[in-house]
């Protein structure tokens, strides 16, 4: 879906990121080659912008409030799985566009607007790559992703080669893996309800699935429990282990989201021992 905008047509695009050069717009880190990246573009003859973003820090423009997943450039060459979480990132961005009071959110686009127009005087030299792009290349990316989640599959198949760790364990050393994998294994004895009142005690969330739920109580257990995000003080930073940081989504208040985006080092939070329950 393409919708006429001062500057000229305007669409968003899905795709993996071809290159690292490009860095998002919300959190200014760098795109790693092949992660999921979504973009606002500005398409005219003499004018082309390209605003690149992480998936989880996307900013939806207005004008696609009514937009779906499909609207979205090139989104059918994502693997099933991000096409799903492209449509639940658009969908949760719409919802809190809806739910902002309406006088509020007329304040809110028109001091937008200033930033986009200060932010595209300093974008000029940023010409893109995606367009440029020939279908067959994107075929080919296409394919890499298949293959790519067979060999995931396969792997699965193996009891825990390293590929298959939590994301988390490439902050321990050699006992502490060790541990980890020790308390993994006698948690597996409790049910999930018993593994999420654990949590609960521990003012920790207790979404996910009984492996999530397992490896963050062993990752508490063992480093102590996370602090809510300081900066917005709702948010709980969720690892990268690509970039080794923790990173915190903003949260949802009674009335709306509260974005964050906060950076964190893997030492800057503070840890909470863990209480047994
Ligand atoms: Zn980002
Ligand atoms: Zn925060």
């Amino acid at each position: 879906m393409k919708v006429p905008s001062l500057e000229g047509e305007m669409f968003m695009t899905a795709v993996y990121a071809p290159s690292a050069r490009a860095s998002c717009r919300s959190c200014q880190a760098k795109i790693a080659k092949d992660e999921l990246r979504l973009s606002n573009i500005v398409d005219e003859d003499h004018y082309h912008q390209q605003l690149h973003y992480h998936a989880d820090c996307f900013q939806l423009k207005p004008d696609f409030k009514n937009a779906t997943y499909k609207d979205i450039f090139h989104v059918e060459n994502l693997t099933k799985a991000d096409q799903e979480k492209v449509k639940a990132i658009l969908e949760k961005l719409q919802k809190m566009e809806y739910k902002k009071k309406p006088q509020q959110k007329k304040a809110n686009s028109k001091s937008k607007n200033n930033k986009q127009k200060k932010s595209e005087l300093e974008d000029g030299g940023d010409s893109g790559d995606d367009n440029k792009k020939t279908k067959k290349q994107r075929k080919e990316v296409a394919k890499k992703d298949k293959k790519l989640e067979t060999t995931k599959k396969a792997e699965s198949y193996e009891s825990q080669s390293d590929e298959d760790e939590p994301g988390i364990l490439v902050l321990y050393d050699k006992p502490q893996k060790e541990e980890f994998r020790k308390i993994q294994q006698d948690l597996e004895k409790k049910t999930a309800g018993q593994l999420k009142s654990m949590l609960k005690a521990n003012d920790q969330t207790q979404m996910g699935n009984k492996a999530e739920l397992i490896e963050r109580i062993a990752d508490c257990m063992i480093k102590g429990c996370l602090e809510k995000c300081p900066n917005c003080s709702g948010g709980r930073p969720k690892f990268n282990p690509t970039q080794k940081v923790f990173k915190c989504p903003g949260y949802m208040d009674d009335t709306e989201f509260r974005f964050c985006n906060k950076v964190y080092g893997p030492k800057d939070l503070k840890r909470i021992p863990w209480v047994d329950v």
